[in-house]
C-alpha cells in the first residue's frame, strides 16, 4: 500500500504478472480470442482489418521479407507515418525475429543518415511522399546507387550493411520493391523457413530500437525487448479498462512508443481496434475519425488536444463514444485535462509520465483516482515498476521534496545501441535508470513533474536536443558560438530558440539561418527564433548559463509559462 508513505520511493502492485510474450505472441493471442474483431482501421487509406486479416498479411509479409534475404537478428527501419503498412511490419518484423527500427517521418537527410548508420539496417521501408517532401529524391541524395542497384542487392557508399529498399506508395522507383511485391511474394512461399524461426524466439530478445534525444549530442537508440513493450502496453491498457468493444483513436506517431506501445501493443494485448485518423498530426481528421468511428479512447499530447479543443468546427462533432484516453508526453496543462474530461466525453481520461528508455510508462492516473489528483498529478507508480525520488547525494528524499527520478524495473530497456558508456550513465549497477525528471511523490504516492535536470527541449511532445541543434549550426560558416535553448510556447509548450554569436566581419539574417536548416533537419529542430548576440551569460569556470539565456530570451520575446500537472 501507498496509503502513508514517509519516503519518495514506491513500488508498483504486483497481483498480476508478467506477461511473457513476444510482439507476435500477443498478436496470436488477440487472433485466437476474437479473428472477425476489428484490428486496425485507416479511414483515410480506405482499410479496415479484422484481426484474423492482418495475421494473414503479417504471416505473408513475413514470409516475403525472409525470402528477401533477412535474417533474425537483422535490423529493419521503417521511416513512414502512421498507416497500415507500418503496423504490418511492426509485426511481421517480430514474427520474423528481426529488430524493428523506428525512424521519424520528420527526418531528414542528415538525420536519416546517422538512424540508418548507427544501427546497420539491412532494410529500410519508406513511404515514397508525405506532405510534399520527396522521401526517395532524400534516399537517393544518400546513395545515388540506387539507380543502379537490383532490388534487395543495393551496395552503397554511405550505408555498408543496408541491402533492400522497400517502399509504400508512389511510382515505382529503380532498385526499390514494392510493398505489396514483398507481401504477393511471401503469399507465394511456403511456411516452413518462418515457422522454424518463430519457434526460436525469446520473449527477452531485443525487438525494437527507438531514438531517443538526450542532452548531449546524436541520438541515442534505445533497445528495447518484446518483454519491455508487451508488458507496457499490456500495463497502459489495463490503466484505461480496455476490452476488446474498445477502439483507440492513435493521433500519435507510430514511430514513437506512445503510438505503437501504449496504442497499438495497449490495444493488440486487450483484442482491442487500432484507428489511425490520418498519416500526420491533424486536428480535423481526429474529431472526424473519432465520430465516424465511433472511437472509444483517444490519445494525444497535450498540444493536440489543444488543437482538437481549438478547432472552430470542434462543436460539430459528436465524441460522445469516447469514454477514455491517454494524455502525455509534455507537461499536462491542468486547464485542458478539465477541458478534455468535461467538452470531450472522456470522463476517465488518464495522464501517463514516462520516457522511451522504460517502454515508456512509469505512472499513471486512474479513473477512480480523485480529480484533483488525475488533472493535477501524473498518477501513481505502474504495476511491477519501482520508483524513487533522490537529492544530489543520491539519497531518497522525504514526501514532498523534488529530486531526480529515478525508474527500476521490468520497464528499463536493455541499453543504449552499441553505446556501452552512455548506458551505464543513464542506468546505474543498481538498475535505476536516471531519467533525468525532477518529481515530487506524496504521501499518497501520487507524482508530480516538476522540471528537468537534463536541458532537453520538449516541442509539442518532440524531444529535442539542444546540442543536437547547436552543432548542426556550427555548421554555418557565419556562426561562431550558439546556444539553443526552450522558451515557452503557447501552442507547443516549448519551442526552439538559437541564440547566435556571429563571426567578426560576417552577416546573417534569421532566415538564412531557417533556410540552412530546411531540408537538413526536422522541421520541429528548425528554431522557431534565432536572436544575435555579442555574449552569453557565463559561470566563473567558462559554462554556458543556458537557464539565463532561457530567462532573458522569455523576457525579451515576452512569454509566459502556464501551469501544468
Ligand atoms: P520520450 O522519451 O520521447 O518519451 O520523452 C520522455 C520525456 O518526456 C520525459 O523524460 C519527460 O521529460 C517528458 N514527459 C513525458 N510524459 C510527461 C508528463 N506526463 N508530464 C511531464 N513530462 C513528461
Amino acid at each position: 500500500m501507498t496509503s502513508h508513505l514517509t519516503h519518495s520511493i514506491v513500488s508498483g502492485d504486483r497481483s498480476q504478472p508478467l506477461l511473457e510474450l513476444t510482439v507476435d505472441g500477443v498478436l496470436r493471442r488477440a487472433v485466437a480470442a476474437g479473428p472477425d474483431t476489428l484490428a486496425l482501421a485507416a479511414p483515410r487509406q480506405g482499410v479496415r482489418l479484422t484481426y484474423a486479416e492482418v495475421d494473414r498479411q503479417v504471416e505473408h509479409l513475413a514470409r516475403g521479407l525472409l525470402g528477401a534475404g533477412l535474417r533474425p537478428g537483422d535490423r529493419i527501419g521503417i521511416w513512414a507515418p502512421n498507416c497500415v503498412e507500418w503496423y504490418l511490419t511492426m509485426f511481421a518484423a517480430a514474427r520474423a525475429g528481426l529488430v524493428l527500427v523506428n525512424v521519424n517521418p520528420a527526418y531528414r537527410t542528415a538525420e536519416l543518415e546517422f538512424a540508418l548508420r548507427h544501427v546497420g539496417c539491412r532494410a529500410l521501408v519508406y513511404s515514397a511522399t508525405l506532405k510534399g517532401s520527396d522521401y526517395v529524391q532524400m534516399l537517393r541524395s544518400l546513395a545515388p546507387e540506387i539507380d543502379t542497384a537490383a532490388p534487395g542487392e543495393l551496395a552503397c557508399a554511405c550505408f555498408p550493411e543496408l541491402r533492400l529498399l522497400i517502399q509504400i506508395g508512389g511510382s515505382p522507383t529503380l532498385g526499390t520493391v514494392p510493398f505489396q511485391t514483398v507481401v504477393d511474394d511471401g503469399a507465394r512461399r511456403g511456411p516452413g523457413e518462418l515457422a522454424r524461426i518463430s519457434a526460436t524466439l525469446d520473449a527477452r530478445q531485443p525487438y525494437n530500437i527507438q531514438f531517443t534525444s538526450g542532452t548531449t549530442g546524436l541520438p541515442k537508440g534505445a533497445t528495447l525487448t518484446h518483454h519491455n513493450i508487451v508488458n507496457n502496453g499490456f500495463f497502459v491498457a489495463e490503466g484505461l479498462r480496455l476490452t476488446a468493444a474498445d477502439r483507440i483513436c492513435i493521433p500519435v506517431p507510430m514511430y514513437h512508443c506512445f503510438g505503437m506501445v501504449m496504442g497499438v501493443l495497449g490495444a493488440v494485448t486487450h483484442g482491442a481496434a487500432s484507428v489511425y485518423p490520418s498519416d500526420a498530426f491533424d486536428p480535423l481528421a481526429v474529431l472526424q475519425t473519432v465520430e465516424s468511428e465511433r472511437c472509444t479512447a483517444l490519445y494525444g499530447v497535450p498540444t493536440m488536444f489543444i488543437a482538437e479543443l481549438g478547432h472552430p468546427r470542434f462543436a460539430e462533432f459528436d465524441l460522445s463514444s469516447l469514454r477514455t484516453g491517454i494524455m502525455a508526453g509534455a507537461p499536462c496543462p491542468i486547464a485542458v485535462m478539465r477541458r478534455v474530461i468535461d467538452e470531450m466525453h472522456m470522463p476517465q481520461v488518464t495522464i501517463c509520465y514516462g520516457m522511451t528508455e522504460t517502454s515508456p510508462v512509469s505512472f499513471q492516473s486512474d479513473a477512480a483516482d480523485p480529480l484533483e489528483r488525475r488533472v493535477g498529478t501524473v498518477g501513481r507508480v505502474h504495476p511491477h515498476v519501482e520508483v524513487k525520488i533522490v537529492d544530489a547525494a543520491g539519497e531518497v528524499t522525504p514526501c514532498g521534496t523534488p529530486g531526480e527520478l529515478m525508474t527500476r524495473g521490468y520497464s528499463v530497456m536493455q541499453g543504449y545501441w552499441n553505446e556501452p558508456r552512455r548506458t551505464d550513465e543513464a542506468i546505474d549497477a543498481g538498475g535505476w535508470m536516471h531519467t533525468g525528471d525532477i518529481g515530487v511523490i506524496d504521501e499518497h504516492g501520487y507524482c508530480n513533474i516538476v522540471g528537468r535536470v537534463k536541458d532537453m527541449i520538449i516541442r509539442g511532445g518532440e524531444n529535442i536536443s539542444p546540442r543536437e541543434v547547436e552543432e548542426f549550426l556550427y555548421r554555418h560558416p557565419a556562426v561562431l558560438d550558439v546556444a539553443v535553448v526552450g522558451v515557452p510556447d503557447a501552442r507547443y509548450g516549448e519551442a526552439v530558440c538559437a541564440c547566435i554569436r556571429l563571426r567578426e566581419g560576417m552577416v546573417a539574417t534569421e532566415d538564412d539561418i531557417r533556410e540552412f536548416c530546411n531540408g537538413k533537419i526536422a522541421h520541429y529542430k528548425v528554431p522557431r527564433y534565432v536572436r544575435f548576440v555579442d555574449s552569453f551569460p557565463m559561470t566563473v569556470t567558462g559554462k554556458v548559463q543556458k537557464f539565463l539565456i532561457r530567462e532573458q530570451q522569455r523576457n525579451a520575446l515576452g512569454l509566459v509559462e502556464e501551469s501544468h500537472a
